[in-house]
Parts: C-alpha cells; sequence; structure tokens
C-alpha cells in the first residue's frame, strides 16, 4: 500500500474552475443579474426621454413617472440581489478552498511537516483562500459580463464600418501588447507578497509559540524585527503589485481615448471624402466611448486574477506536499483484544538522503504482552523506533511487522487504532482536559475514564480544580505542571485501550511517588497488552521482561537486567549512573 499520495499538478486556472464549479448555477445567476441591472440602468434615459417629451408636450406626465418609479426600484433591487448572490457565490468558493486544504493539511506526511513551516501553511489556508472571493467575482464575472458586452459593441461597430472598426482594433492590439508585459509583472509581485505574508505567519508562530523563552532571552526586539521585516516585504510587493496594476488600467483609458482621436481624425478624413456619412462617424465614436467600460473591466478582471493566480499557486503548493490516502477512521479494538506482537528485521534508517543514517539495521522481536525497554544513550534513536512502528516515516531497507504482518500490509488507520502513543514530550492540545484526554477515544465512557483518572493519578488534580475536567489547559497545556502533562498524556493513550503501548520517556518529569504509582500501573498494563517503554531510570527497567540496549543506531544487546549487568559493559555504565544523564 502506497503511503503517499499528492494532487496532480495543474494549472492555476483549472484549480480555480475546480473550486467554482459546484456553484457555478449561483455564479451565472450573479452574472445574469449584473448583467440585468446593467440593462435596466440602460433604459432609464429612455423613460427620461418620455417624460420630457411628455412635458414639452403638456401630456400628463403620471405614467412615464410611475415607469421611471419602477424602473429605479427594479434597478436597485437586481442590482442588490445580484451583489449578493456573487458575493455569496464568492464566499462558498472560498469556503470550499479551504475545507480542501485544511482537511489535506491533516494528512500530510510527517517528513513534510518536518520541512515546513506550520504559520506559512496556515497562511495558505487563511490568507491566500480569502483572494479567491475577488478572482472569483471581479474576475470571472468581469471577464464574462465585460467580455460579452465587449464582444457585443464589437459587433456593432462593424455593423457601423468596418475601416474604422479596423482602426480601433489596430490601437487595441497595441494597448493589448503593453499590458502583457505588465500582467506577469503583477502576477510575481502577488506570489511575492502572498510569500511574505507566508513569512510573516512563520515569523509569528515562531514567537507566539515560545513568548516565554522569547521574553526570558530579551529577544522581543529581534523577534519583532523579523516579523516587521515580512509585514514590510508583503507591503512593498503589494505596492508593487498596485502599480503595475494601475499602470494597467491607465494603460487600458489611454488606448482608448487614443483610439477616440484616431477614429475622430480618419473618420473626419474619410468624412472629407465622402466616403461616409457624418451621422455614421458620431454613431462609431458613440460606441468607442462604451467600448471604454467593458475594456476597463476585462483589464480589471485579467489584473485581478494574477494576484488570484498567485494565490492559487500557493494553495497548489500546498497540495502537492506529500500526504497520507484519505482513509475513514478505524475503530478502536475490542477491549479484550489480543495484545499485538511487533519485530524490526535489518531495518536500515535514516530522515534524509543527504543525513547520517540512524538505525543501520536493527533487529529485534517483541512478543505480544509483557513490558520492554529500550535504554542507550541520546542520539542512539529510541524515539525513532516509535516513529517508525506509528510509519510516520518509511525505512529505507527492512521490514518493521506487526502482529506477523509487514507494516505495508496494514491499512495505516487500523494500524494506528491498535497503537497508544506517548510522544517524547507528551503535548497537550489547548482546550478543556476532558477534550485531551478523550481525543483518542471520543467514546470512552465516564467509568472508564474515571478508572484511567485514578490508575494516572489525575483524580486529585481534576478534585481540585474548580472546573473538573471541563477545565481549559491554555496552548499546549501551558496551565498544567510537566508532570501534570505526562500523566494526560498516559491517560489519553490509556483510554485507546492500546494493543500495544509505546511510553517514550513518559515518567520524566514526575515526582518520585508518582512515578512509582505510575510504574505498578505500567507494570499492571504490561500483564493484558504489549508495552514499549524508553526509559530513563534505573527502577523501570529492573522490571522489565526485557531490556533492548541501543547504541549508534544498533542493538547492542537484549537481556533482563540480572543478564545484562553481567554482559554488555555499556548497560553496565548506564545502569551504574541510573540513566539519569541518559534522556534525550
Ligand atoms: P533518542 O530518542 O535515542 O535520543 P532519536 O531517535 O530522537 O534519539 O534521534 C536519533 C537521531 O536522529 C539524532 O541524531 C537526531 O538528531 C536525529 N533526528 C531525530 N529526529 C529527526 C528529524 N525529524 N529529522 C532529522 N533528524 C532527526
Ligand atoms: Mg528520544
Amino acid at each position: 500500500m502506497s503511503l503517499t499520495e499528492t494532487a496532480p499538478e495543474v494549472p492555476a486556472w483549472r484549480l480555480l474552475l475546480g473550486y467554482v464549479r459546484p456553484h457555478r448555477r449561483a455564479l451565472f445567476g450573479g452574472a445574469l443579474l449584473a448583467l440585468a441591472t446593467g440593462a435596466t440602468g440602460l433604459l432609464l434615459p429612455l423613460v427620461a426621454r418620455g417624460l420630457i417629451d411628455d412635458l414639452s408636450h403638456d401630456r400628463p406626465i403620471g405614467r412615464a413617472l410611475l415607469g421611471m418609479a419602477a424602473l429605479v426600484v427594479t434597478n436597485a433591487a437586481v442590482g442588490a440581489l445580484g451583489s449578493y448572490v456573487l458575493r455569496r457565490t464568492a464566499e462558498s468558493v472560498v469556503l470550499g478552498a479551504r475545507r480542501t486544504l485544511s482537511s489535506y493539511l491533516l494528512r500530510l506526511r510527517i517528513p513534510a511537516v518536518d520541512r515546513s513551516e506550520p504559520g506559512d501553511l496556515m497562511a495558505r489556508i487563511t490568507s491566500d483562500t480569502t483572494l479567491l472571493r475577488e478572482v472569483t467575482t471581479d474576475s470571472l464575472v468581469g471577464l464574462g459580463t465585460g467580455g460579452l458586452t465587449l464582444v457585443a459593441t464589437v459587433v456593432m461597430m462593424g455593423l457601423v464600418d468596418m475601416v474604422l472598426l479596423g482602426v480601433t482594433l489596430g490601437v487595441v492590439l497595441c494597448a493589448g501588447t503593453v499590458l502583457g508585459l505588465i500582467v506577469p509583472r503583477i502576477n510575481r509581485a502577488s506570489r511575492r507578497a502572498q510569500d511574505a505574508v507566508g513569512a510573516m505567519g512563520a515569523s509569528l508562530e515562531r514567537t507566539l509559540g515560545a513568548l516565554r523563552t522569547v521574553k526570558a532571552s530579551g529577544a522581543e526586539h529581534r523577534e519583532e524585527r523579523n516579523v516587521h521585516a515580512a509585514a514590510e516585504e508583503s507591503w512593498r510587493q503589494s505596492v508593487r503589485a498596485a502599480r503595475w496594476s494601475a499602470a494597467a488600467g491607465n494603460t487600458a483609458g489611454l488606448a482608448m481615448q487614443v483610439a477616440f482621436i484616431t477614429v475622430l481624425a480618419v473618420g473626419g478624413a474619410r468624412v472629407a471624402t465622402g466616403a461616409v456619412h457624418v451621422g455614421t462617424l458620431v454613431a462609431f465614436l458613440l460606441y468607442v466611448f462604451y467600448l471604454m467600460s467593458p475594456i476597463q473591466q476585462v483589464v480589471g478582471a485579467v489584473t485581478q486574477y494574477q494576484s488570484g493566480a498567485a494565490a492559487l499557486a500557493r494553495i497548489q503548493e500546498a497540495l502537492r506536499l506529500p500526504a497520507e490516502p484519505a482513509a475513514p477512521p478505524a475503530p478502536l479494538p475490542a477491549p479484550d483484544a489480543e495484545p499485538a506482537s511487533l519485530a524490526f528485521e535489518d531495518v536500515r534508517f535514516r530522515y534524509a538522503d543527504d543525513l547520517p543514517y540512524v538505525h543501520h539495521g536493527m533487529t529485534f522481536a517483541v512478543p505480544a504482552r509483557g513490558l520492554t525497554a529500550f535504554v542507550g544513550p541520546s542520539g542512539a534513536g529510541k524515539t525513532t523506533v516509535f516513529s517508525l512502528i506509528e510509519r510516520f516515516y518509511e525505512p529505507e531497507a527492512g521490514v518493521i511487522s506487526v502482529d506477523g504482518l509487514p507494516l505495508d500490509a496494514w491499512e495505516l488507520p487500523r494500524l494506528r487504532s491498535a497503537i497508544g502513543y506517548v510522544e517524547q514530550d507528551a503535548p497537550v492540545l489547548s482546550g478543556s482536559l476532558r477534550d485531551n484526554l478523550l481525543l483518542g477515544n471520543p467514546e470512552a465512557g465516564e467509568g472508564e475514564l474515571t478508572r484511567v483518572l485514578g490508575t494516572t493519578r489525575l483524580d486529585g488534580l481534576v478534585a481540585r480544580l474548580p472546573n473538573g475536567l471541563d477545565t481549559l489547559v491554555g496552548h499546549r497545556g501551558t496551565k498544567l505542571s510537566g508532570g501534570e502533562r505526562q500523566r494526560v498524556a498516559i491517560a489519553r493513550a490509556l483510554l485507546r485501550r492500546p494493543r500495544l503501548l509505546l511510553l517514550d520517556e513518559a515518567t520524566s518529569q514526575l515526582d518520585a511517588v508518582n512515578e512509582a504509582a505510575l510504574r505498578d500501573t505500567v507494570a499492571d498494563v504490561a500483564r493484558t497488552t504489549t508495552v514499549l517503554v524508553v526509559a530513563h531510570r534505573l527502577s523501570t527497567v529492573t522490571s522489565a521482561d526485557r531490556i533492548v540496549v541501543m547504541d549508534a543506531g544498533r542493538v547492542r544487546a537484549v537481556g533482563t537486567h540480572r543478564e545484562l549487568v553481567e554482559a554488555d559493559p555499556l548497560y553496565a555504565e548506564l545502569a551504574a549512573t541510573q540513566f539519569l544523564a541518559t534522556a534525550g
């Protein structure tokens, strides 16, 4: 089973159409209403002419006034409805893009997460998607309605006089060439502006995520400078984009003035030679005048599209990061499910092609049930063993199997639903204590919850807190002590009723009393399930059924405490120093 999936690369406009497609009817309806608003606006001069005629012929003006009032009200109502429908549709497009992107980012593979800045990914969901709003309404609708009006006007011009149409199109073509030079610059500046917004997000995330350390290091000013630099870069690039957009808009305006004058000159000469009537020339000039608004609209649509395309490219980039395939969540194993067995066979692994190997052919087997401890110096690759079991990373060679089945053959959600994992730094998420505990098993009953609170000795804490389980724990659990955070993480893992429990230095911050209590709990759990611990204290290890001694990415020795003290000098040394120096 392939673990990686990426979205296919498509041009920005196809990506946009993908987001717009579900809303095409509403968008079309909105565009029609916008056209109708324009049309009712165009009727107004005719009704006004009727009114003036009635006045000058001493006829009653009631009907004309009524007609005018009706037209004005209709115009306003249709206009309001049209802009509401368009805006609503645009918001739906933004919502669709945000849904797609956030679902995708939650499925990112861990190596892709290692390489990305969360703040920048966040900006892609929050800021870049926002730009799709204008692209949908201004660009798509502007291009549609403006283009339609443009074609209609050009057809009318052709009917009036082909020669003058040729002159006009010649000028428009020259302007088009200039615009062709300007437009890519808008795109480039917009892209840089959005990248800078991403960099600002990354910068902010780094600073706010560690504000205590930043303050304690007296680094506020330097961090401030980084955030400001990104904000200023975004400003600079946006201003550049604005400059080119203004140039584009006014190039179009200038072109129309030039067309007007050229038509006047050429047409005037043709009137002088008798080739065309004055009336024809006047009508044509009126059309040149009419051409102005749709051309501005189309140019506006194209320039607006450039910033949207830059945002779409950034969204597309995020969608092309390697992700795990979408799969429905797997149910947790039944409470009486058999514990899992585990084996590593000659596993070689490195985090990237340009990094040294972390595991140089790791081999060990863990039978179902019992406590297995991993010990070894910091950097030996203990945490990496757990990451590989969770399939956060893929080994380069060798086979890891759970229940005798290679990980490749496991459906990812099913594999992970069998495992309870307490990470080395025992993260707690913001939200309530209850949210945190039930994260891995929202269906856990009150009885089970109470029991686990007891075994992890969290019951005292919960009783002390004014809001009990509903107390908010702050960002990354800052309102809890380090030891409390670890116990919350252990309780969370236990509530998953795991067939395989992975504890990575999970009790390193506990005091002696809590540590001893949890050691008993873990020993208890190990009677019915398979428990792997990365141990930091000798006391955890002496009671383990087997100890895997790791050094520099290899298994040095496997055995019980008694055996290893005799047989392995490294272990004997670690044991002598009580493991205190090995936390890592
Ligand atoms: P231990 O838990 O035994 O202290 P780890 O498994 O955490 O060791 O790390 C083993 C080696 O891999 C270390 O040299 C560490 O720097 C490196 N390492 C750990 N995680 C990553 C990562 N995400 N990317 C690159 N290198 C990593
Ligand atoms: Mg570690």
